[in-house]
This record gives C-alpha cells, sequence and structure tokens, in this order.
C-alpha cells in the first residue's frame, strides 16, 4: 500500500521516482508531546480575554503565528482584527501560561525511529515554526547526536511561516535537496498543507484528536496513527521509498 502512495505522488510531480535522503520532521506534536499544554494555554487565555477558543480548535490551528491565530478569533467574535497592543498581551499571557506547565516529553516512538533513519543514512532536519531560545538545547538532550543547528529551520528563518510552503523550501535549500529528495512528518492540518505545497511526499502523524480526514483532506499522502505506529512501520515504509 505504501508503494501506490509514492507511486501517485512521483506521477503527480512528474518526477522520475523518490529518491529519499532526508526526513524533515515538525516539532511539536511530532517530536515532543507539548500539543495539549499549548492547547490548554490557548483555551485559557483566550477566554480569560474574552474569547472562546476550544482545545480541539486549537489543534486546527496548529503551525499558525500566534498573530494570525488571535486575528481569525477576533475577526469570528468582534468582526475585526485585534490591535498589535492585544496581540502582544494575548501572546505574551499565552506563552507566560505554556511556560508553566511542566516540559513536554518526547514523543513515544520518536527517539526510537530517529535512531533507525540515522543508522540508514538519512539527513534529520527539524521544521517547526516556534521560536523558543531553548530550543536548540531541548532537542540536543532529548536527541542526542540527531539534528544539526545547521540544518534546522524555525520561526527565526522564516517570513511566512505554515500553512506556507516557505518552512519546508528554506528546508530543501538548506539541506541541498530537490523537493523528491525528502520525506515531511507532520502531524497538523497546517503543516501538511505546507509540506504538500511545497511539492514533498507528506506524512502526517495522527498524534492529536482531530479526525484522520482533517489530515487526508490537506494532501497528506500517507497517514498513521500515532509515532509508535509510524516507528513500526518504518521498515516496510522505507523498503517501498528505497524503490522509489
Ligand atoms: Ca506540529
Amino acid at each position: 500500500m505504501y508503494q501506490e502512495a509514492i507511486k501517485k505522488y512521483v506521477e503527480q510531480h512528474g518526477h522520475q521516482r523518490l529518491n529519499l535522503k532526508a526526513v524533515l520532521f515538525d516539532m511539536d506534536g511530532v517530536l515532543f508531546n507539548s500539543m495539549p499544554y499549548h492547547a490548554e494555554a490557548w483555551n485559557k487565555t483566550m477566554s480569560r480575554f474574552g474569547f472562546n477558543l476550544s482545545k480541539e480548535e486549537a489543534y486546527l490551528h496548529e503551525g499558525r503565528t500566534g498573530a494570525g491565530t488571535i486575528n481569525i478569533i477576533s475577526q469570528r467574535e468582534r468582526g475585526h482584527d485585534a490591535t498589535e497592543e492585544e496581540i502582544q498581551q494575548i501572546y505574551k499571557a499565552k506563552s507566560e501560561e505554556f511556560n508553566s506547565y511542566p516540559e513536554a516529553e518526547r514523543m513515544p516512538g520518536a527517539w526510537e525511529v530517529l535512531q533507525k533513519i540515522k543508522a540508514a543514512g538519512l539527513t534529520t532536519m527539524v521544521v517547526t515554526g516556534s521560536g523558543q531560545g531553548s530550543l536548540l538545547d531541548r532537542l540536543s538532550h532529548n536527541f542526542p547526536g540527531i539534528f544539526q543547528k545547521e540544518l534546522m529551520v524555525t520561526a527565526f528563518d522564516v517570513k511566512f511561516g505554515k500553512p506556507n510552503p516557505e518552512p519546508y523550501l528554506m528546508a530543501l535549500q538548506k539541506g541541498g535537496l530537490k523537493p523528491e529528495e525528502a520525506i515531511v512528518i507532520e502531524n497538523a492540518p497546517l503543516g501538511v498543507q505546507a509540506g504538500v505545497a511545497a511539492g514533498i511526499f507528506t506524512v502526517a502523524v495522527n498524534t492529536g484528536p482531530l479526525p484522520d480526514h482533517v489530515l487526508l483532506d490537506e494532501g497528506a499522502n500517507l497517514l498513521f496513527s500515532s509515532m509508535p505506529h509510524f516507528n513500526e512501520q518504518w521498515e516496510m515504509l522505507y523498503e517501498a521509498l528505497k524503490q522509489g
């Protein structure tokens, strides 16, 4: 079944074959189990400012910039964008709320599959909208020897962010890769949208509460139900990918 998805991708994009060299990982909700905390922080903070943003809806906005999310809710509930000052206030409060929670743990299965990918000689990259200063430390502490600073795309690198393809296009550029030489691993609808728009084979891993179709509707080439499931299936998927 993996061959079929790969064949479909190759034909759609007019490539000769998929020639896998690198795996591009999203971070929140893929490498770290941080999304429940983000959803909680969004929900609490927005209601403190008089807005309704359910935890489930927070998952739909995952990957969007803070300002983008706040404006969508403000438009819906008040019919206009939030002011610059409101955006700063709300986003600061949300970040403070998030930072008061325990540090997110590694997603189960993530370390295992990363080691296999590394052992296969493939390049591993992180492509995230996060701009936390401690990001690199956290990655090297939790996933020692897996990621290099030069092969990361963060909030500091990009102008638009997901769902714009920019972060993934930048990852291809940094890695010296063509779209058909990489795959994207994403958990959020907007992240899948970004990977697909960059022309890269995009694997959705549904680690949150949204129904599968939300990720498939964005054009995900494959879907796994969890990171442990992705890890279990990696050998079979890799075999199919090698055949291109
Ligand atoms: Ca994510």
